[in-house]
């Protein structure tokens, strides 16, 4: 079988002293370093200070939902839980006070964000749309137990949450 080869591109002696290039490089560089200082055009941004604004239909890390009732959607019904690949989800079964406006509700919901792969799985699989993703993209922390979050955090507004958790 004869083999083909990619036809070499026929370059001049110039091509082959690389300062030229080189130079091209940074005077593109310098270009924009002296936009930057002047301020005509800003390429970096003061994170975590400044954010990004992100589509509304960007997914980020998942969150609870509350109704208008202030109760969450959630009934505790543990399909998430199940379904979630890197089992991040831990859920303990609570009975509500009042059984006329649902039986179930999680004593405790937890989601471990730091095994947490944005996966949607758990919103996809949820009947209540009780948990959703939220469009939260920051998500670090000085440990892991920091990044371990109980329910009266998902259940915040994620812009409330601090960028930086301890
Ligand atoms: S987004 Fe995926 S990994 Fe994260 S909690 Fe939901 S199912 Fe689990
Ligand atoms: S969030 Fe949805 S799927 Fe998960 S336990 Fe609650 S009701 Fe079930």
């Amino acid at each position: 079988m004869a083999i083909k080869t990619a036809p070499r591109p026929n370059l001049r002696w110039t091509d082959y002293l690389y300062l030229p290039s080189i130079l091209k490089g940074l005077k593109i560089t310098f270009s924009y370093f002296a936009k930057t200082l002047l301020r005509k055009n800003l390429y970096t941004m003061e994170f975590p200070e400044q954010k990004w604004m992100f589509p509304k239909r960007y997914r980020g890390y998942p969150m609870l939902v509350q109704g208008d009732n202030g109760v969450e959607n959630c009934v505790a019904c543990k399909l998430c839980e199940v379904v979630c690949p890197p089992s991040a989800i831990t859920i303990r079964i609570g009975h509500y006070n009042n059984p006329e406006v649902k039986e179930r509700i999680p004593a405790e919901f937890i989601i471990d964000m730091g095994r947490c792969i944005v996966c949607g799985m758990c919103e996809e699989a949820c009947p209540c749309e009780a948990i959703v993703m939220s469009n939260a993209h920051v998500m670090s922390s000085g440990s892991r137990s920091g990044l371990i979050f109980k329910k009266t955090l998902l259940l915040d507004d994620y812009h409330q949450i601090p960028t930086m958790r301890d």
